[in-house]
């Protein structure tokens, strides 16, 4: 097995439902051997989260904690069919990393057919870095078109371990993940496993996610979490983002 590098999802206390402070989150990466860490905390339609403010003062934050490079960012909801995010650009504006998915309260579905027109939508909006979990069965999707649209656009398809926790009883999401890994193999799509952390104990932790790609006999190339260098050049985001202290963050395609 390779080594994980990078782990793209997660949050800190900030999210308002998560229990650790960034800090304990970027020694905990250094601790399991991390050189990316990337910390998104929930949009603003979770109840609870940070208010809009927090995204915009995200520039004071040092990128580099313990050896970490941190990535400050948004799960930003995904909250209708024609790709409406509850994200405006400004805000998408001051982030290192933007990901997007459906949640269930606070969503607005259709069809499979109309809901993978909207996840296309997104997949296909240059600010969007991530889709995660996708394979959550919170929506009826049909996975090849969006496998397919995730590479030609160069974003990252999340294959989300927190999705399958007993606790979420979210009992077609093994299944379904199955499915997206069978359809990336076939077309050559990169995928990015995610832990969605919400304690630092959580961070780099697949260990549901094992089982999926040994059964798929998944190719280590197309498993982002193992190639830093990579990941930043697929998404064109600079290795060195957030730096300056200035907020900064540019359309990836
Ligand atoms: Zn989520
Ligand atoms: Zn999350």
């Amino acid at each position: 097995m390779r080594k994980i590098l990078i782990d793209a999802h997660t949050h800190s206390v900030a999210s308002g439902h998560a229990y650790s402070s960034i800090q304990e989150m970027a020694q905990a990466a250094a601790e399991k051997g991390l050189q990316v860490l990337g910390i998104t905390e929930h949009g603003p339609s979770i109840p609870g989260t940070c208010p809009l403010i927090y995204f915009k003062n995200m520039f004071v934050v040092p990128r580099m904690m313990y050896g970490v490079r941190l990535l400050m960012g948004c799960e930003i909801n995904i909250l209708d069919n024609d790709g409406t995010l509850d994200l405006n650009d400004e805000y998408i504006g001051y982030l290192d990393i933007a990901i997007a998915g459906i949640h269930v309260n606070c969503w607005k579905g259709g069809t499979r057919e109309e809901n993978t027109e909207g996840m296309l939508k997104v997949i296909c909006n240059p600010r969007i870095h991530m889709i995660c979990h996708p394979g959550d069965d919170t929506a009826e999707l049909d996975f090849e078109p969006i496998v397919i649209a995730a590479k030609e656009t160069h974003t990252l398809l999340e294959i989300n371990n927190h999705s399958l926790a007993p606790e979420r009883k979210r009992t077609a999401a093994h299944d379904h993940n199955l499915t997206l890994l069978r359809l990336c193999k076939k077309h050559g799509t990169p995928v990015m496993l995610g832990s969605d952390a919400h304690v630092s104990f959580q961070i780099a932790d697949y260990e549901r996610l094992w089982p999926l790609l040994a059964e798929t006999d998944f190719p280590d190339e197309l498993v982002m979490n193992y190639r830093p260098e990579r990941f930043f050049s697929y998404l064109n985001i600079p290795e060195n983002i957030g730096d300056t202290g200035l907020p900064t963050s540019a359309p990836h395609m």
